[in-house]
């Protein structure tokens, strides 16, 4: 049991070297591996656990060589070994150069503790409340109290939120009876896996066996499915089942637990002090949610160049259109793991599940899978892209170069209703929804509006009387909302001061960019703006010009090892973007991009279906358009406040967007 060692350390802040947040399995085998390394020799180490880890609350199951280090530094707790294996209805196989092992979580914890208790490690059964980065070291809150680290090992388990329209998140939910037979007749050598032959019930079910003495032995019934397995039918199921099979029985222990499988991944750690650990650094495997080994290859490579692969993209991808499977047609997973197994030596299926296959294994096991369900799969994969705005926006704009190569007035024309269209569809409607962003008890929606439209007027009469300031604050605004939306798009959290500060130069670029590569169009628009004009007409912006899109291009480059997919798109749209009008440009952006994107976020963050959204946006959106209407008015009844049309549009985005940016700022902040 951990205990707390240390009860004066409210009184002074201690600064350890390591800090674990957690002592489950990531943190332990990381643990194990800095003590095998010696380094608690002369680091100053503290572990913050808030559970005391004194049941056996599961069992950690791994395939591997037996020459493997994992086997030869566990192997003192190692309990079971299985050299054989039988899955589903096929004759057994054997594994003996990649025996099964199982260790019961006990034994790790037990040996976790012996091991802390005899080297000077700081213990605190507590639960942190919070992990703070400063400049110096990373402070870690739990208890009213606080310790420093220069390196901290977070564990604590990722909150997954799955999107409205689930597409990816699945759960893996097990039941399980360690039973005793009257007589001896299990081979302690063979264990059962994924066996099929049990009620499915439209979901994908299937029962393991791992036999712990030759009249003893773990049934387990696992389902994947969107809902939890009943405890009272896997009792049903696993009686059946086991009388069935083994005929009477005693229950000398039970089992249960539930491991998410999705391909959501828990925002990176976003200091390099700060370590996310096991599922919180997505170490478990979606499908089949197996990590202990992985994990133990992460901690092994702590320090090492070649790190250990978090996961290849094409494994990513195979994850997912296997859950997409699972999720839409759950009785299709008995079919596909039966034919699985009946036509891949079960080296290549580990090898596989392992992510270690090479691309040519990989074709072989998919040709021996059915095939239309993975098309389907695949079909809806790629439409979710499509969704997503990426493949559609870059058709777009194939289209749109297409038609100015043929004909460029139909482009023109093309790409305004486009524009047109997709505001309506998407850019509009994103802040239509405002106020469901707002979850307060005491929320009024008349209140609401007319705090709304008084802002919007507030600022609009701003910009009578000080255009250059309100032009100043907008752009700083929009910045930061666009920043902003890009960095959650991307997972990155935004606590720290220069988190914020990134997300504010990712949006000042993309916005730099498309005015800089549109100087002339823009100092247009701009000098048409009442008041503006005297301001933009003392600067000479061109010098300035190349080395402003180049900064603002490369501000953005980091974001490729975030999100390979994210920077890309960026990019490409930001450099098409070049060869567009400045208003399409600047629409294929806010639309294409940051429209879509929040309003996925609002989608999912609020669990609300798109439709369902959409008609919750309805009223606003009718709103939107009616100001815009006045706008035009105003245009039309004195030219002189606002010259054209462009500048209309400029300001009433300005205007409508200033209460919008405030309350999508909020939103994020408090679904961080
Ligand atoms: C029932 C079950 C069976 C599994 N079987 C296998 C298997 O056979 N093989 C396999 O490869 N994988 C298996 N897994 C998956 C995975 O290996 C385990 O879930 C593993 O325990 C995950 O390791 P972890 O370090 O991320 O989390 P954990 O082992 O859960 O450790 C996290 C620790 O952090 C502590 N903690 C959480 N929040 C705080 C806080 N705020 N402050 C302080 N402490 C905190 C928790 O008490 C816990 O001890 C299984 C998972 C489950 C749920």
């Amino acid at each position: 049991m951990f205990s707390d060692q240390n009860h004066n350390a409210n009184t002074i802040v201690i600064q350890y070297d390591y800090v674990f947040i957690g002592m489950g399995a990531s943190n332990g085998l990381m643990l194990l591996e800095l003590i095998k390394r010696g380094y608690h020799h002369t680091k100053r180490i503290a572990v913050i656990e808030k559970a005391q880890k004194n049941t056996n609350d599961k069992t950690y199951c791994f395939w591997s060589s037996p020459d493997a280090s994992i086997v030869k530094d566990l192997s003192s707790i190692i309990r079971y070994k299985y050299q054989f294996v039988q899955t589903n209805a096929t004759k057994v196989q054997s594994i003996q150069d990649q025996p099964y092992y199982c260790i019961r979580s006990i034994d790790f914890y037990n040996f976790l503790h012996t091991t802390i208790a005899s080297q000077p490690i700081d213990v605190f059964e507590s639960q942190v409340d919070g992990v703070n980065a400063h400049s110096e070291h990373i402070e870690i809150a739990f208890d009213g109290r606080s310790i420093n680290a220069a390196l901290v090992f977070d564990s604590r388990p990722p909150n997954f939120t799955p999107e409205a329209n689930n597409k990816s998140y699945l759960l893996q939910t097990f039941f399980g009876y360690h039973i005793r037979l009257q007589d001896a007749i299990i081979n302690t050598d063979t264990f059962q896996m994924m066996n099929f032959d049990v009620d499915q019930s439209n979901y994908t079910q299937f029962v393991y066996n791992l036999p712990y003495a030759p009249n003893e032995c773990l049934v387990e019934l696992t389902r994947f499915g969107v809902d939890t397995i009943d405890v009272n039918y896997a009792k049903k199921v696993l009686d059946d089942k086991i009388s069935a099979q083994f005929g009477a029985y005693e229950i000398i222990a039970e089992e249960q637990g539930c491991i998410p499988m999705t391909v959501l991944k828990h925002p990176a750690s976003s200091d390099d002090r700060i370590i996310h650990m096991g599922a919180r650094a997505n170490l478990i495997k979606p499908t089949t949610g197996y990590g202990f080994k992985k994990m133990y290859e992460f901690a092994a490579s702590f320090e090492h160049k070649n790190a250990a692969q978090i996961s290849k993209t094409r494994f990513s991808f195979y994850d997912h259109l296997l859950l997409i499977i699972l999720i839409r047609w759950p009785h299709l997973g008995k079919k596909i793991f039966t034919a699985l197994f009946q036509k891949n030596s079960i080296q290549a299926i580990f090898s596989f599940l392992e992510e270690k296959s090479t691309v040519s294994a990989e074709i072989k096991i998919f040709a021996s899978l059915p095939i239309i369900p993975f098309l389907k799969a695949c079909g809806i994969y790629f439409i979710s892209y499509f969704k997503k705005g990426y493949l559609f926006v870059t058709g777009f704009i194939a289209l749109f170069f297409l038609l100015q190569w043929m004909s460029p007035p139909l482009a023109s024309q093309f790409g305004y209703t486009g524009l047109i269209a997709g505001l309506l569809i998407v850019g509009i409607p994103h802040g239509a929804v405002d106020h469901l962003l707002v979850q307060s008890k005491k929320f009024n929606l008349i209140n609401f509006v007319v705090q709304y439209v008084l802002i919007i007027a507030a600022y609009f009469a701003l910009w009578q009387w000080f255009p250059v300031f309100s032009l100043i604050l907008f752009i700083a605004y929009s910045a930061y909302h666009f920043g902003e939306s890009e960095m959650v798009e991307m997972q990155i959290s935004l606590d720290t001061i220069p988190q914020k500060l990134y997300a504010f130069i990712i949006g000042l670029s993309i916005l730099l960019f498309i005015i800089f590569s549109h100087l002339e169009t823009s100092l247009l628009v701009l000098n048409s703006i009442h008041g503006v004009s005297s301001f933009i007409e003392g600067i000479d912006f061109y010098p300035y010009k190349n080395v402003v899109l180049a900064v603002s291009y490369f501000s953005i480059l980091p974001l490729w090892w975030i999100s390979k997919k994210t920077c890309l798109y960026l990019m490409a749209i930001l450099v098409l973007g070049i060869q567009m009008p400045l208003m399409l440009a600047f629409g294929v952006y806010f639309v294409g991009s940051h429209s879509v994107n929040a309003w996925g976020h609002i989608a999912t963050k609020l669990k609300t279906p798109t439709q369902k959204l959409y008609l919750q946006s309805l009223p606003f959106n009718l709103g939107a358009l009616l100001i815009f209407a006045v706008f035009l008015y105003l245009k039309s009844a004195n030219a002189q406040l606002i010259q054209s049309y462009a500048a209309t549009f400029f300001v009433f985005l300005a205007c409508v967007s200033l209460p919008h940016i405030v309350l999508m700022h909020l939103f994020y902040k408090k679904e961080a």
